[in-house]
């Protein structure tokens, strides 16, 4: 429910091209999710948007290739500031989000991503460190009121460290805007195992993304699985959702020091090494259809409801 096939600048690489090889890595992405296939899974959300994203068109060469569902996602990207150019278009100082912005991610959602046709089944929005900036309430609040005017559900980016609960403030805003939290997912909660914030995300009525495994860097594997053993086994299976936040192709580091630094950061890591762990912790096969199956189709089914 959170992956990326390409993380990449578009502009550095219009600016600086080479240095990898496009047919080669859209190739690759295609081996790598038909392994994935191979285990089961039917479909994978890219959630890369505005500030980080490829050409669609990239995206659309490999889902012909495939036999798996990938749902792309609208939105922007940005920790901090909004890009300029929004800025000078609505200059709105009243932060009721950006209308420019608004219009954008409703285009891509009623009418598809750059003339491609292809349209986003999700809306994502980030808060980091900085916290609410002026720029990233305006995307906040421009993502709640795309998601009141089309129903489709957002999933956010939060700041690495649970400890700055930078969930908890996305939450405030949604309501703000007269979201439902239940149509919203808190992002990168899999970095933290501070459960009383993670209860408190889901008890406002969120599903929460245990996302991020393979970072190990981050937060240590067996603390992740330690944390979503722990959350199911107080019942809260039905608002988790498990993914990687991983990438087909990442551009901003070089494969070595990848591989070097978080091996285990790649589609499969789930699959093979995390359910077994869970399994073992006492995890059911009910509890990992309802992570793996039963919320995505639910966090889905509701993007027709009226919002
Ligand atoms: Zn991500």
């Amino acid at each position: 429910m959170h992956e990326h096939l390409f993380t990449l600048t578009t502009e550095v690489e219009l600016n600086y091209p080479g240095g990898w090889d496009e047919e080669e890595c859209v190739a690759d992405a295609v081996r790598q999710l038909r392994r994935l296939k191979e285990r089961g899974v039917d479909s994978l959300v890219d959630l890369t948007v505005l500030d980080l994203r490829c050409c669609i068109s990239r995206i659309q060469r490999i889902a012909e290739q495939v036999d798996v569902n990938i749902v792309v996602a609208t939105g922007l990207y940005t920790t901090n500031e909004l890009p300029l150019q929004f800025t000078f278009q609505d200059p709105a100082t009243s932060y009721e989000g950006c209308e420019v912005l608004v219009e954008m991610f409703t285009a891509d959602i009623e009418h598809g991503i750059a003339d491609t046709g292809v349209r986003a089944g999700r809306l994502k929005c980030a808060t980091d460190e900085l916290g609410l900036t002026p720029g990233v309430e305006r995307v906040l609040r421009a993502v709640a009121r795309t998601h009141r005017a089309t129903g489709v559900p957002i999933s956010t980016h939060t700041h690495t460290h649970a400890r700055t609960r930078r969930g908890l403030e996305q939450q405030r805003v949604f309501l703000e805007q007269g979201v439902d939290l239940a149509r919203v997912v808190i992002g990168h909660c899999g970095d933290t195992d501070e459960l009383p914030y993670l209860r408190e995300l889901m008890e406002a009525g969120s599903t929460i993304g245990m996302e991020r495994f393979g970072i190990n860097v981050i937060l240590g594997f067996e603390q992740r699985v330690a944390t979503v053993a722990a959350l199911c086994a107080e019942g809260y299976a039905g608002q988790l959702l498990l993914s990687h936040d991983t990438c087909a192709f990442f551009r901003w580091l070089e494969p070595a020091r990848l591989q070097a630094v978080s091996p285990n950061w790649h589609f499969l890591h789930i699959v093979d090494d995390v359910l077994p762990a869970l399994r073992a912790r006492g995890v059911t096969q009910a509890q990992i259809d309802q992570m793996l199956v039963e919320n995505p189709r639910r966090i889905f089914e509701s993007a027709s409801l009226p919002a």
